[in-house]
Order: C-alpha cells, then sequence, then structure tokens
C-alpha cells in the first residue's frame, strides 16, 4: 500500500471512537503520526493501546466547544511534534429531536459543538499552519443536510450543511498560505454513535445503500487520507462522499433491478 502520509502530524477530534478513530488506524497505516483527541481519558488510553501497533499515537483530553481546551490540545501536539500538517475536525453529535419538541437549548447544544467546536478547532491550528508553509483540514461533515434530509434530525442536518458554507469560504481565506480545508461527507457508517440508534434503524439503512453494507470507519479514513495528502495538493474547498451508493436511488424501487420480458 502507498503511505500517503508519511512524515505528516495530525490532529484528529473525537479520535477515541467510531469514525474518528477509523481515520486515526487509517492515518498511522499511511505513515502519519497521530494525536486524538476527546473527552474521556479511559476511551482515548484504550485507543492509543489498540492503534500503536500501527505506528505513533498519543491523546489529549479535550472538550471542544472549550477554547482552553483546544488552544491545550494544539500547544501539546505542538510540544510534542513541532507542527501540525493535518486537522482532522471529526467531531459530531447527532441526537434526534422533532422540532416541535425541540429546546433552545437543544438547538443550541448541537450547534455548539459540530459548528463551534469545529470553528475553535481550525482557528487554533491556522497559526501553526500558516509558520509552516501550509497544512491540510479535513472536515467530517455527512450526507445529512447537505444532500439528503432525515425527519427528527433538521437541526444535525444544519450544523453539517453549516460546516461545508463555513469550508467553501475558509478553503479561499486560507489558500494564499498553502492550507487546504476539504470535507468527507459519511453515509451510514458503523460507529459507537451509529449503533446507538438500534438494529431497526441500522437493517433500514442497510437496505438503503446500492453497495449493500454499512460502512466501514476506515472507508471514511482514507478518502480523509487521500485530501489530507499531498496528492491532493490541487484540491480545496471540495467534498467526498463515502456512503456506498446511498444517496444515489431516487427510490428503493430504483435498486430493484427490472425484469426482462
Ligand atoms: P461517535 O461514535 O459517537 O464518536 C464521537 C467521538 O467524538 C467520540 O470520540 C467522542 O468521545 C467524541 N466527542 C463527542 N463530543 C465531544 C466533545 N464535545 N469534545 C470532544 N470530543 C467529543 O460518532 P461517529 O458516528 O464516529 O461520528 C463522527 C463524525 O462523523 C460526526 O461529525 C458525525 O456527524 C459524522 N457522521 C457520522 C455518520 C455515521 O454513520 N456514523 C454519518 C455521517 C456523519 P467523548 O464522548 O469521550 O468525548
Amino acid at each position: 500500500m502507498t503511505r500517503l502520509l508519511e512524515g505528516k502530524f495530525a490532529i484528529i477530534t473525537g479520535g477515541s471512537k467510531g469514525i474518528g478513530k477509523g481515520i486515526a488506524e487509517a492515518f498511522l497505516k499511511h505513515g502519519a503520526t497521530v494525536v486524538i483527541a476527546s473527552r474521556k481519558e479511559q476511551d482515548l488510553q484504550k485507543t492509543v493501546e489498540e492503534l500503536s501497533s500501527f505506528g505513533q499515537i498519543s491523546y489529549v483530553v479535550a472538550d471542544v466547544s472549550k477554547t482552553e481546551d483546544i488552544q491545550r490540545m494544539v500547544s501539546a501536539t505542538i510540544e510534542r511534534h513541532g507542527r501540525i500538517d493535518v486537522l482532522c475536525s471529526n467531531v459530531g453529535i447527532y441526537p434526534m429531536s422533532l422540532i416541535e419538541d425541540m429546546t433552545e437549548e437543544e438547538w443550541d447544544y448541537i450547534n455548539t459543538i459540530n459548528v463551534k467546536g469545529m470553528f475553535l478547532s481550525i482557528k487554533e491550528c491556522i497559526p501553526h499552519m500558516k509558520k509552516q508553509g501550509g497544512g491540510s483540514i479535513v472536515i467530517t461533515s455527512s450526507i445529512t443536510g447537505p444532500i439528503t434530509g432525515f425527519a427528527g434530525w433538521s437541526h444535525y442536518g444544519a450544523t453539517k450543511a453549516a460546516q461545508l458554507g463555513f469550508m467553501r469560504s475558509a478553503a479561499i481565506e486560507l489558500a494564499p498560505y498553502g492550507i487546504r480545508v476539504n470535507a468527507v461527507l459519511p453515509g451510514n457508517i458503523v460507529s459507537e454513535g451509529l449503533l446507538s440508534l438500534g438494529e431497526e434503524y441500522l437493517d433500514i439503512m442497510k437496505r438503503s445503500i446500492p453497495l449493500g453494507t454499512l460502512g466501514d470507519p476506515q472507508d471514511v479514513g482514507n478518502a480523509a487520507a487521500f485530501l489530507a495528502s499531498d496528492l491532493a495538493k490541487f484540491i480545496t474547498g471540495q467534498t467526498i462522499v463515502v456512503d456506498g451508493g446511498q444517496i444515489l436511488p431516487e427510490s428503493t424501487e430504483a435498486m430493484e433491478l427490472p425484469t426482462k420480458e
């Protein structure tokens, strides 16, 4: 396998579980040195133990909604490695709430984690990337919001579309400094968060995916590795959908092969 990220240093927020952990594993296999960040130290320790056979990985305990935590995450990475080549802004939450029942607090909370958390993480990395003469930022958005909709997840969809609005202007603003900003848009990927939605949900989703399976976190990790790598050096402000074809069918019937007369 070509190692796309040899010699690069990456921070992955939400790296202790699910898609973030899959990105961490893919990045390590592609030769990157990785720092993962999330809130629960026990989970971070477990993931570092599990993945350390693939390469150099360490952790920082940080809540992406808190400026001081993000500053600590970035300064710890600089102290350990001297540079930040890649930031994967991956943290995201997806609680279900119908609009009629949704409280202002619920709306604010999801925006704080998914949108403000992304903004704070990116903001703190920029000075270091500028000083180095470049860098790459990969945001984990979703198909939900930017492309598709789902009853019960309107607030979530709004945050995931907001991330792309931010990305497009950020890509222009940061291009003069050699900093690229792109996004991965996962479909249904087997993560701790997705599994918590229950068996019935997983079965329905599986049936709506032309390739016939749910995604693996490393499927997203490999797309992120490409966007973060020098192979994508002329790509900025763009998205890669990683969904097994889920956004393609017009209806469930569209996936049934027509019978020949
Ligand atoms: P997950 O399994 O629930 O994992 C979430 C990760 O984020 C954990 O490491 C969690 O650790 C961390 N985290 C949550 N809140 C945090 C906070 N405030 N500060 C720092 N870390 C925090 O989620 P996932 O399914 O992998 O989703 C990851 C991303 O992919 C999200 O942006 C989500 O919107 C997107 N996505 C997922 C799917 C899917 O099918 N799974 C589909 C489309 C998009 P702690 O709780 O210890 O902090």
